[in-house]
């Protein structure tokens, strides 16, 4: 086996896809018997549809989802900034953003790889690098052996920890909730758009629609225990806060998750490297993080490719963290930091400032473009892809 991936998640399956078409010969070993289909990321942005387009993703996410063009920041007392992605045009082949359940992407990466190049119910549980090769047990008994390695396997990966790789920095004391609902809040709060933060500093909200539902995401406090936050009645109450509808909510599905901001010491050691979430974590507060471990799979396995096909020299692969590891740091963790920071803020001085720079951006198309363009990620691309 040339490269050995672990983990069949949006980043895994990403990696194997770029170098299955470049021949390379791979394995995924994923843990879970089938693959999941619990709700967790549902933003596409338009850097990563650009990418996903080779493999004829991007159009069949469109298909079962929904595109988004526009985001917009709200209060409760009905203040809206809009931002349009429609500005980026000449700067991404998909100005807009796509909505669409994460796991549907998964199902698409793992149909095309096929069959035989997907092994569930194959745990990693060990590591060890050997001089030419890498070493993986699966499952505590099988070893397997390969050239390269990818450590994809989430947060909680069992490759970082084999490496002895830490994960530096802070989990938020607040857990987040995210309901869905049937209910089309579309229908009661005129012009809304299919992306929707609301600030608040007693309580923020988001609300995200995708195909057949809306998700409704909120802060939690810390105090409160997991089987009450879950509770029918504490949930209707924050839908009821979000929009006071009189009758009750019909749930479709419900999801309690800590949020980190954290980033792994290096992506590297040796013959194995680490992508998505099993190198960097941060809050979902601008869809950043899906789509930045999709960002690393397509930066990393087009490396491994070119290396491993004679194309490109070893060092080549010299260049993966720097090129991603700083994004994660300096660039998501900061935006996203921001982002909560902005929709929590108490003070009224920063909270005019925010709101001023919002508007300036809606009259000015230059300042406007430099917000889209990062918050798109493009720039996040640009700045550090040539590192
Ligand atoms: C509950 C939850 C809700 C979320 N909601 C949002 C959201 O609303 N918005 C947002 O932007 N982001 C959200 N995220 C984050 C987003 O889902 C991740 O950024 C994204 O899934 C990262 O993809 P990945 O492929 O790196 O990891 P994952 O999607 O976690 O995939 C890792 C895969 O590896 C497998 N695996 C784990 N350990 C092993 C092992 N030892 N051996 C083999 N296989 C293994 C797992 O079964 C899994 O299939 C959420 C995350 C969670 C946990």
């Amino acid at each position: 086996m040339q490269v050995l991936i672990a983990g069949a998640g949006p980043v895994g399956l990403s990696a194997a896809n770029v170098l299955a078409d470049a021949g390379v010969e791979l394995l995924v070993l994923e843990a879970e018997p089938r693959l999941p289909e619990n709700l967790r990321a549902s933003t596409f942005q338009p850097p990563t549809l650009d990418l996903l387009a080779r493999f004829g993703a991007t159009a069949q996410l469109i298909d079962m989802g929904r595109v988004a063009p526009q985001v917009q920041y709200r209060d409760r007392s009905g203040w809206v900034a809009e931002l349009d992605f429609g500005v980026l045009k000449g700067d991404t082949e998909h100005p807009y953003r796509v909505q669409c359940e994460q796991y549907k992407l998964n199902q698409v990466l793992a149909a095309r790889l096929g069959a035989a190049r997907v092994r569930y119910g194959a745990t990693v549980t060990a590591v060890e690098q050997e001089g030419d090769g890498v070493s993986v047990t699966v499952n505590d008994v099988e070893r397997l052996r390969a050239q390269y390695v990818i450590g994809a396997d989430g947060g909680r990966s069992r490759v970082r920890e084999a490496l002895g790789i830490k994960l530096e920095g802070f989990t938020w004391p607040e857990r987040f909730l995210v309901a869905s609902t049937p209910f089309d809040f579309a229908q009661v709060m005129p012009g809304l758009a299919d992306v929707s933060y609301f600030a608040d500093p007693q309580e923020w909200f988001f609300l995200l629609r995708v195909r057949d539902v809306w998700r409704a995401m909120f802060p939690t406090r810390a105090e409160e225990s997991e089987a009450d936050i879950l509770s029918d009645a504490s949930i209707e109450r924050r839908l009821q806060r979000a929009y006071a509808k009189g009758s009750r909510y019909e749930l479709a599905h419900r999801t309690l998750y800590s949020v980190h901001q954290r980033v792994a010491e290096t992506y590297r050691r040796g013959r194995v490297f680490l992508a998505g979430d099993a190198a960097h974590l941060n809050n979902p507060l601008g869809g950043m993080g899906m789509n930045g471990g999709i960002h690393d799979a397509f930066n990393l396995a087009e490396k491994l490719a070119a290396v491993i096909r004679g194309e490109k020299p070893e060092e080549t692969l010299a260049h993966y963290e720097p090129q991603r590891r700083p994004v994660a740091l300096e660039y998501v963790n900061t935006i996203t930091i921001a982002n909560k920071r902005n929709l929590e803020m108490r003070d009224p001085q920063e909270q005019r400032r925010w709101r001023a720079e919002l508007a300036h951006a809606m009259v000015d198309r230059a300042a406007h473009r430099e917000l889209m363009l990062k918050i798109s990620m493009i720039a996040s691309l640009r700045k550090y892809e040539c590192a």
